[in-house]
């Protein structure tokens, strides 16, 4: 790993002043205000100037094709995550969409991927169903083929942006009889077709996703996404990108995990904490003045350093389990007003840490609980064999 400072050439420097003058234009206060609001961590008006901008398209490209160089890349998502853009619905797409390019017909690939491109069309993951989502291949969906069509009756959880969104990648069960690895096909779905009903569904941390009915959908086959009965094959590179297994670049360039987008919203509430614990209230004391303050502040900001520089999948449950840690220590130091909400009177660190407090055990269980990357690191990377969960005597 090279922890170098990278030094920006005359152009790398200009292209930064470019893309900091497009995102302080785009994504202002209001945008992240009413990104609050709705909790959708979406906001079209951005996508689309993104979209026309040539910047979507060039964060999907790989550098070969047209797309960022590595320096440019590494620009673009840093000073994303400086201004807070809202995100979620733009990376549900790009995993969706290299799926789209590598399994999708000539057809699917020429409706969609231009709109990708330009902003204008939006891609969801239907994989969680409400008897569970850490099996995704035990998926009770079902699709019957008829005709040319295929018919889909089934209900996904947690189906996040689909309401911002135009398709939908849906696992779907086509035999019910075979291996729960050989019975999934995937499709994806037009989120448009009669039968398909989206609900809201709020989080605790206020983010909005959704429910999503399918009553005898009438799907055209040319949406199949790869052969029938063949949708392990084209779920397994989407899983492995939401699970964040593969190791950081070792140019220094990517973030050494997944998650980090959230760790860095952690750091930066505990900026604010430090700073509000630092400063003298109208007693002229400082709360960091107290022995078990600064003990807890600096080992809740030990933690966070080195959740932030874990790789891999080590550090996706390093991030998400100190954040589940780290909050409630820091709502403590800061006492009640710690749970006012954002812009409301006598908000102590204007809701920071009580928002993180809320946010920390979703980021523990979206795109797979904590316990399950336990086991898949004891099993696949220590090598520890398959949990055993009979009773011992
Ligand atoms: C905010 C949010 C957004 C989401 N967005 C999406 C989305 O866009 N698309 C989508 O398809 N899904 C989405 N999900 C669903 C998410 O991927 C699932 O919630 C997650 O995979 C866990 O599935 P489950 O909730 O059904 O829990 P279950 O799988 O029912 O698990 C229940 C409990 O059992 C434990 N458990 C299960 N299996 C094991 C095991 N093998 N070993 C040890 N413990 C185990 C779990 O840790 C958990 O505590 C989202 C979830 C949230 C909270």
């Amino acid at each position: 790993m090279d922890f170098s400072r990278v030094a920006l050439t005359a152009d790398e420097q200009s292209f930064q002043d470019e893309i900091r003058d497009f995102l302080d234009t785009h994504v202002t206060d209001d945008v992240r205000r009413r990104d609050r609001e709705t909790g959708d961590n979406f906001d079209e008006a951005v996508h689309l100037a993104m979209g026309a901008a040539g910047y979507l398209e060039r964060e999907y490209l790989p550098e070969d094709r047209g797309g960022f160089d590595r320096v440019r890349r590494r620009l673009w998502e840093l000073e994303k995550r400086r201004v807070h853009v809202p995100w979620v619905t733009w990376g549900t797409t790009l995993i969706v969409a290299r799926s789209v390019e590598t399994y999708g017909s000539p057809e699917i690939r020429d409706e969609v991927m231009p709109k990708v491109m330009s902003g204008h069309v939006r891609l969801c993951l239907g994989y969680t169903e409400p008897d569970g989502g850490s099996d995704v291949a035990t998926c009770k969906t079902r699709a019957v083929r008829d005709g040319d069509d295929w018919i889909v009756n089934g209900s996904k959880m947690f189906t996040t942006g689909a309401h911002n969104c135009q398709y939908v990648f849906l696992i779907t069960n086509t035999d019910p009889d075979a291996r729960k690895h050989k019975s999934l096909t995937m499709f994806l779905v037009p989120l448009d077709l009669p039968g398909i009903e989206i609900q809201p569904l709020w989080t605790v941390d206020g983010d909005r996703t959704n429910i999503v009915y399918y009553s005898n959908v009438r799907v055209p086959d040319r949406y199949r996404l790869g052969d029938v009965n063949e949708g392990w094959t084209v779920l397994r590179g989407p899983l492995d990108t939401e699970h964040g297994v593969t190791a950081p670049n070792p140019d220094g360039l990517s973030d050494v995990s997944i998650l980090q987008h959230q760790g860095s919203f952690m750091a930066a509430v505990l900026d604010r904490v430090s700073s509000v614990v630092g400063r003298e209230d109208v007693t002229g004391l400082r709360r960091v003045d107290d022995g078990s303050v600064a003990y807890r502040l600096g080992h809740s900001v030990a933690r966070v350093e080195s959740a932030l520089s874990t790789p891999n999948m080590y550090g996706r449950v390093a991030l998400a389990q100190a954040m589940r840690d780290v909050a409630p220590e820091l709502m403590d130091v800061l006492g009640s007003a710690s749970v006012l909400p954002i812009e409301t009177d006598g908000a102590i660190d204007d809701g920071a840490s009580g928002y993180l407090f809320r946010w920390a055990p979703l980021c523990g269980v979206y795109g797979g609980t904590l316990d399950v990357f336990r086991n898949m690191i004891a099993q696949h990377a220590l090598g520890l064999g398959k949990p055993s969960y009979a009773r011992s005597r």
